[in-house]
Formats: structure tokens, sequence, C-alpha cells
């Protein structure tokens, strides 16, 4: 018996560990891990087989008998091998730099090797965010205009170290007949060809409009409550937060937005640097003194010692109504979920919250649902 898992669509935290810890251990992120292809003894089948049976998103599959071990390890993405569309970024100080500062995210774990060091990294690392641009920059230039992105989700599993070649890749999968949508197998993939974010966007066709209602079957599970009593922040589970305002968003906000984000990649084009449409992703809260997405009330101080530590660990968007330029945006957010991992780095605290953002008129322009990871 083999196996092949799937790492873009596992969504963590699963049962296969706990049925077959032998085979799968889960990563810092809480993801699954295993050396797809490697025959499994007789011992753990059993384990394995309720793994695949119990995970929810059928991540794990049996390869047939007869395929190769060669060939089932070299596919841990298959789909990354099958890249329809892709774009290639270097991780270069200069285009961190630059998108720290259009984004407002200056931490030091992204700038200095030393302090880096010092939180348990290797070295400088890039801005998770900077990859969800990078995704939605290739997806911008090659999605056909008669579609439209309505959902993007993305995780972290690997760090951007500096000196990386990263190649934004992405496979659209067939029509789904009865929705009309389209689900894109995505990644980020470096240069040691290990799959540092993979995640997934829905298209759909450029007419509809997404609404929150036909959302419904994507809500996230029951918190954890008796994690979130243990921390004090269980308020924080039925309470919203103050609502913050953006200033309007200027032409020379997102110019910069797409210049940023453009420098470093090798061949991004011209037409998306200078497109005036606002990014999916823009963040018009940037240099906002009251919007600090670090320091939502539910959310410990961030500091170098053990449990204060943070990394990003990823994000699920939906997209309604597109921001315009003159637009200010409301943010309003919530605490969904809180809990404790233990991982590579130790024990983790995992804190999954839910932003809304609203445009003048009150039409919802997207829901982001990110996750933090305490270390
Ligand atoms: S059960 Fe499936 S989704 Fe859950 S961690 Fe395991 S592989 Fe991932």
């Amino acid at each position: 018996m083999r196996i092949k898992l799937d790492k873009t669509i596992c969504d963590g935290f699963g049962p296969c560990a706990t049925h077959a810890p032998e085979v799968f251990s889960l990563d810092d992120w809480g993801y699954a891990a295993t050396r797809n292809g490697r025959p499994i003894s007789a011992d753990h089948r059993d384990g394995v087989r309720r793994a695949i049976l119990d995970c929810p998103v059928h991540a794990i599959s049996e390869l047939p008998a007869s395929t190769q071990s060669s060939r089932a390890n070299s596919s841990n993405d298959s789909a990354a091998h099958r890249r329809t569309w892709s774009r290639t970024w270097d991780s270069t100080a200069e285009g961190w730099e630059r998108f720290a500062a259009v984004n407002d995210e200056f931490f030091s774990a992204h700038s200095h090797p030393d302090k880096a060091k010092a939180v348990g990294l290797p070295g400088a690392v890039g801005m998770g965010n900077l990859r969800f641009q990078y995704q939605n920059a290739m997806l911008d230039c090659c999605v056909p205009p008669d579609l439209q992105v309505a959902r993007y989700q993305c995780r972290l599993t690997e760090l951007d170290i500096l000196g990386d070649r990263l190649t934004a890749w992405a496979v659209p999968e067939p029509m789904d007949d009865a929705t009309a949508a389209i689900v894109v197998r995505m990644g980020v993939r470096n240069q040691r060809d290990e799959e540092c974010a993979p995640g997934r966007a829905i298209l759909t066709p450029s007419g509809a409009r997404p609404s929150e209602a036909a959302d419904q079957g994507t809500r996230p599970p029951e918190p954890d409550a008796a994690t979130a009593r243990q921390l004090g922040i269980e308020h924080w589970l039925h309470r919203t937060s103050d609502p913050i305002h953006s200033w309007p968003i200027g032409a020379n906000d997102v110019m910069r937005w797409r210049i940023a984000i453009a420098w470093a990649a090798r061949d991004i084009n011209a037409e998306w640097t200078h497109s005036p449409a606002v990014p999916r992703l823009f963040n018009p809260f940037a240099w906002n003194p009251h919007y600090r997405p670090a320091e939502f009330p539910w959310m410990p101080a961030v500091g170098e010692t053990p449990g204060t530590r943070v990394l990003n660990g990823g994000i699920d968007v939906h997209f309604y109504t597109p921001m315009e330029i003159g637009d200010t945006v409301t943010c309003s957010a919530r605490l969904l979920d809180c809990r404790i991992r233990s991982g590579s780095l130790g024990e983790m605290l995992i804190l999954t919250d839910e932003q809304r953002w609203t445009n003048p008129a009150g039409a919802l322009i997207n829901k982001i649902i990110r996750s933090t990871i305490y270390y």
C-alpha cells in the first residue's frame, strides 16, 4: 500500500496524525505531512485507512498498486507539476522593504537576520502577506476576463528566506456544471521545490454577484470555548470590535502598492503594474493608527519570548464588492476561535479572527478569516 497526501487541500488539525502517527505528522501550522509514495507497513495500514476515510477534505488517497514510488515521491503536489499559470519573484530585501512601506508591516524578523534568529527563525523571513499578493497578482494576470475571483484561501507552510526564488503557480480544475464555479489549485514553490503557500481560489463568471448567503456552508467549526475561557478572551467570541474607518483610497496608494508587489517579480506584466483598479487584497488601512491587526483586543502582546512570538498562519477571503478609488472602508472584527497545539516550535496558540470590510454604501467588500500563530 502506498498513499499520496495533497497538501494543497489539507485543512489541518485532522485525525490522520491520530490514526496513524507513524505515517502522518502535523507541521508547525497543524497541517499533515508524510512522505508520499513510501510503502506503508502492514502494521500501519488500518490506521492509514481510517485516516483516508476520516479526512474531511479527501486529501489522502491510496495510490494504485502499479504506481512507482519514485513517481509518487516526485508528485508531492501533482498539480504543481501541471502548472497552467505561474509568475516568479525573487525574495530581496528591497522588495520586502517596499512592501513593508506600503502595508505598514514592520516586524524585525522581516528585516534583521539576528533578530529573526533570536525568535527561533533561521534568518530574515519574508511576509506571508506578500506571498498572498504574489498569488493574486498572478491570478490578475492570468484569469480570463469572463471570470472573477470569488474566494481565495492560502496557508503558509514553509518560510520565505532572503534569497529564495518563489514561483506562484495555479492549475484550474474543470468547471462545476451545477454552480459554474472553477476551483483553482494554487501554491508558491521555492527553488528547492518546497511548497510554501498551498491554497486555492474559486472563480465564478464575471457577471455573477457573490453573496454571503451562498457561503453559509463554509462556516468555521465551533470555537474552543474552554481555551478561550482559560485565556480570558471568551467574551470576544461573541462580540464585534468597534468599527475602524480607513481614509479614502487614493490612486497614489494603489500605484505604490502595485509597484511594491511587482518590484522583485521576474515576469509580471506592465499592464498589471499600471492598472488603476484596486487590487483585491489591497489594504486601505495601512498607516491608519487605529487599525492594528496584530493588536486586536483578544491578541496577546507580540514579543521575543516563547509564547509571544508570532507567525502568519494563512487567510481565507471571500470577495463580494470590489474596492474603488475614493472609497472609505469600514472594518469590524471578531474572534472566531483559539486553539492550543504542539509542533516543532513547541506549544502554539492559534487565533482565528474574522474581519468584515464594508464600503460607504454599506456593501460588504470582503470577509477575511485569518490565522495567527503564537509560539
Ligand atoms: S485529516 Fe486530512 S485535512 Fe486533516 S490534517 Fe489530515 S490530511 Fe489534512
